[in-house]
């Protein structure tokens, strides 16, 4: 029954066009059956006028009876199907919209999660998803219902008489008319209530977020000013916007009822006339008043139609977002990571231009340059965090944006500077790195990673919950529970951004202890900070402005004279990596 654009504008999934279906026909079924009910009063009016001016019999009791018990099964049925399909299924249809955004999210490249921030991403899941299940429950089921019923009634009308049916129904359309018409109006008032709401929530998130700062500065009366003054914006508007649509909804109510008093100046006309007779006035007196009355109801919600226009685009926007997709097998050919003319913008200025190298199964490769050159951006795209802008990036052969980042991710195992720790214990922090590992197997990681000493002396061992975010642990200690997880994954391909704050010497060496565990027989790419794992390295590529300067062998890249070697020269020993 429902177009495609039909199931866009309210953002349904296609149950939900299914469920809104099935609403709208018992919405025609529940006003038909209304409607019959005053057909059975017409019937039974014109009887007793008969019995009062001809002193005809009055009906038998039992048929009436019989018909009026019908009437109201028929009615009470019908209304409860009604109920169900709007009220009742759309818990459903929320459930399976939040459910399929979050899959959604999931699936969507990295670079999605820089442009939206966070508020605005839970105000898509939570607050619109709560707007559109009401426009679910409440509107659409109703006033399509009522369009088509109306329209079978309004036929039936004109069958009795045309020139009444036109002093009866004339105002619903011009009711609507008008509510169309100011369509844009609310949209684009509701469009300003929402951002000055979302002005707020920011506003405040950022508060929370930065309440020590704020409050070490003596900063609170500031900030709780310029938050009140959001808050009074978002109050302004609201309250125009709600003027606005209310008044449109309240002129089109008013226009259709506006119907009654055609009707009777019309009927009095035609029956003065002689044209019509008491009765037939009667029956569409009766009918006029149930015809307006599931417009009324959905006329009261039509505003929450307009606004619900901005919600439902916020969700399509979700969906409308390329997912990062591919196949679900990976099978590489070794493991060899191989970048062709890889070229990479983050959405603005391209950052990578044309980088060509190759990382070898079984060997250590560096990358090294200054600051801001694109090693990171580098070690993210071997990963499909992102996809590549344009040339290609192998694993195995195997150009990797034709793999579903999470069959990929399989075969990596990633060690980066921001290690994230969850406020879980040791041990599950551990366990994140293979799903179902033992708890010997964690152990064993946990050894070779060198975390077993510290982890012996917390309060609880391993059972220790860590706090949000590691916040008990040292920057070694996060580096080493991270190494662990990778080294229980014991993935083919390793990523590493070595760390650039600087560690105690012990802590350092225990490090490197446990990366020389992990790295064994992988391929390896690291983002290198420390002159001696540059020098270990079995091939260097040298970033500079985000195209490769020089790629070799340590000692070919000394020998070379080139930038390495320069940068090499102003290093020493123990010094980071950095220029
Ligand atoms: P490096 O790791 O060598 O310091 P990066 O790969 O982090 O370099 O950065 C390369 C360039 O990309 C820099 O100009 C940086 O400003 C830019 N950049 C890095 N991350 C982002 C991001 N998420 N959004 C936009 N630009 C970024």
């Amino acid at each position: 029954m429902f177009s495609k654009a039909f199931q866009r504008k309210y953002a349904l999934t296609d149950q939900g066009v299914k469920n809104t279906e099935k609403g709208v026909v018992w919405t025609v079924a529940a006003n038909l059956v209304v409607m019959a009910g005053m057909g059975i009063l017409y019937l039974l009016m014109g009887h007793f006028m008969d019995t009062l001016t001809d002193g005809a019999p009055l009906p038998a009791a039992a048929p009436v009876l019989a018909l009026t018990v019908l009437f109201v099964l028929l009615s009470f049925l019908t209304h409860l199907q009604q109920y169900r399909a709007t009220y009742g299924l759309v818990y459903d249809e929320v459930q399976a919209t939040r459910l399929s955004m979050a899959e959604r999210l999931r699936k969507l490249p990295l670079g999605y999660f820089g442009r939206r921030d966070l508020a605005d991403l839970t105000e898509t899941l939570l607050g619109d998803v709560n707007r559109m299940e009401h426009v679910w429950s409440h509107v659409l089921g109703y006033l399509y219902g009522a369009y088509i019923s109306t329209g079978i009634v309004a036929v039936c009308l004109a069958v009795y008489d045309w020139r009444l049916a036109l002093a009866c129904l004339w105002g619903v359309p011009a009711a609507f008319g008008l509510l169309f018409g100011s369509w844009k109006l609310a949209a684009n008032a509701s469009q300003r209530v929402k951002q000055a709401a979302l002005r707020v929530s920011d506003g405040i998130q950022e508060a929370l977020e930065n309440v020590r700062e704020i409050r070490a500065a003596n900063l609170e009366a500031r900030y709780l000013e310029r938050l009140n003054a959001k808050i009074d914006a978002h109050e302004r508007t609201t309250v125009r916007g709600e003027l606005s649509t209310g008044l449109f909804v309240n002129g089109a109510s008013v226009i259709m009822r506006l119907g009654v008093a055609t009707t009777i100046l019309t009927g009095a006309q035609l029956i003065l006339a002689g044209e019509i007779d008491f009765m037939l006035l009667f029956l569409f007196l009766l009918v006029i008043t149930r015809i307006y009355a599931p417009f009324d109801q959905s006329l009261a919600l039509i505003a929450e139609l307009f606004v619900s226009q901005v919600s439902a685009e916020r969700i399509n926007e979700l969906y409308d977002t390329p997912a990062a997709t591919g196949s679900e097998t990976f099978a590489p050919q070794g493991h060899d990571i191989v970048f062709e003319n890889v070229s990479f913008s983050y959405g603005g200025e391209e950052v990578l231009h044309g980088v060509t190298f190759t990382a070898k199964e079984g060997e250590v490769t560096a990358l090294v340059g200054p600051s801001g050159s694109g090693k990171s951006t580098c070690a993210r795209l071997a990963a499909r965090l992102w996809d590549v802008s344009s040339g290609r990036i192998l694993a195995g052969g195997v150009d990797i944006a034709t793999v579903d980042p999470e069959a990929l991710l399989r075969d990596y195992a990633m060690v980066f500077q921001d290690v994230v720790l969850f406020d879980d214990t040791v041990m599950e922090n551990i366990r994140l790195g293979k799903r179902g590992a033992s708890d010997e197997e964690v152990l064993a990681a946990a050894k070779a990673a060198n975390c077993d000493e510290f982890v012996r002396r917390l309060p609880q061992g391993y059972a220790t919950p860590i706090g949000e975010n590691g916040a008990r642990l040292s920057g070694g200690e996060r580096q080493r529970i991270s190494i662990a997880r990778a080294l229980l994954k014991n993935a083919p391909i390793v990523l590493l951004d070595e760390a650039t704050a600087s560690l105690d010497v012990e802590s350092e060496t225990k490090v490197q202890q446990a990366l020389s565990r992990l790295l064994a027989g992988k391929t390896v790419l690291v983002i290198a900070h420390r002159m001696r794992t540059v020098a270990g390295a079995d091939k260097i590529v040298v970033l500079d402005g985000g195209r490769v300067a020089e790629q070799g062998t340590p000692a070919e890249l000394m020998a070379k004279g080139g930038l390495y070697a320069r940068m090499a020269a102003l290093q020493t020993e123990s010094a980071k990596w950095r220029v």
